[in-house]
């Protein structure tokens, strides 16, 4: 199938980037890697008039470690690039490991996280760890930018935070809790190439004693948008985590919960799905927070 006509238009700054996204507004989309967007323009579900293209940018696809600064993904950073980052690997594993779970090598290729984050599916696998680790967008505009908290980035299906003329140039994780672990649990039909039916991310932290400091449970494909299960995190939150706790805990998050109906799952089915991957998830990253040094 054709792609209906667009101007292509190669900014070779952030800043005009932003301009030019403000001047054409709702006729212009970025363009990253484009696994979202020219599938969606080939079958005319959107017909932007203007693409603004970020590849005529230079330097924006680096992946960097900095001690007081934590890592920062540039908008260009490929899923592929994040899976083989010695840097995460070492810093965050499980946002390689999520990149692992995802596409294919052709499309990990060209597919950014930031794009995935961007075009805010519920099922998008990279907001539920990046949500338990934490993470913050930076926003460049034509104005004043910002750094927005991930968490209220999703505002329903496809629909984001940001403003006229806004661009995220980058993804900041902030360095993991001390004597933590995380991890992501992708639940597909298939075991390669498929969407998840539901995603679970889960972040332990643990004191001295081995009681739980802190905990992070994000949730993809379980409502309109990427989702925290706070009140389950509450349930687990300063206690010492045995079967009884999981098991109220996963209760909790499957009540919080507002997965649909689709072809691809019953609502009933995911519902099972949450408790299922919260509880597996809590107990694997528990056992990552005991064996981390740090
Ligand atoms: C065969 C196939 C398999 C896939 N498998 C998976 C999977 O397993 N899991 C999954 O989650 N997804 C999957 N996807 C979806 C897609 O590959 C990912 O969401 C990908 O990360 C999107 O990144 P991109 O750079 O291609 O985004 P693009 O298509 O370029 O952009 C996506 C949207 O975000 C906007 N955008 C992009 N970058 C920015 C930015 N920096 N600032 C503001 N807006 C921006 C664009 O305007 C567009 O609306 C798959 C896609 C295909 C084709």
């Amino acid at each position: 199938m054709r792609l209906p006509s667009f101007e292509y238009l190669e900014p070779k700054t952030i800043r005009e980037a932003c301009k030019l996204l403000a001047k054409y507004g709702p006729e212009a989309r970025v363009l990253a890697g484009g696994t979202d967007l020219l599938p969606k323009m080939k079958s005319k579900e959107i017909t932007p008039r203007y693409l603004i293209a970020l590849k005529s940018i230079e330097g924006l696809d680096y992946i960097d470690y900095q001690p007081g600064k934590g890592l920062r993904i540039g908008a260009l950073a490929t899923l592929e690039s994040v899976r083989n980052s010695p840097v995460v690997k070492e810093r965050c594993p499980v946002l390689g490991e999520t990149a692992s779970l995802m596409a294919s090598t052709q499309v990990r290729n060209l597919a950014t996280v930031a794009g995935n984050i961007c075009n805010a599916v519920p099922s998008a696998d990279m907001a539920p760890p990046l949500m338990v680790l934490g993470a913050k967008l930076r926003v460049s505009s034509p104005g004043k930018g910002r750094l927005a908290p991930i968490q209220d980035f999703f505002q329903g299906p496809g629909q984001t935070a940001l403003g006229a003329g806004e661009i995220v140039t980058e993804i900041v994780v902030p360095n993991p809790l001390p004597k933590s672990g995380s991890v992501y649990l992708k639940h597909t039909v298939r075991q390669a190439m498929d969407l998840a039916l539901l995603g679970a991310a889960t972040m332990v932290a643990l004191d001295g004693k081995g009681a739980c400091k802190d905990v992070r449970i994000a949730l993809a494909t379980a409502a309109p948008t990427p989702i925290r299960a706070l009140r389950a995190e509450e349930v687990l939150r300063g206690k010492v985590i045995d079967d009884a706790l999981l098991a109220e805990a996963s209760a909790a998050a499957v009540e919080e919960a507002r997965p649909r109906s689709s072809v691809r799952a019953s609502e009933s089915y995911r519902r099972k799905l949450v408790g299922v991957l919260v509880s597996r998830g809590i107990a694997q990253a528990m056992s990552r927070a005991r064996a981390a040094g740090r």
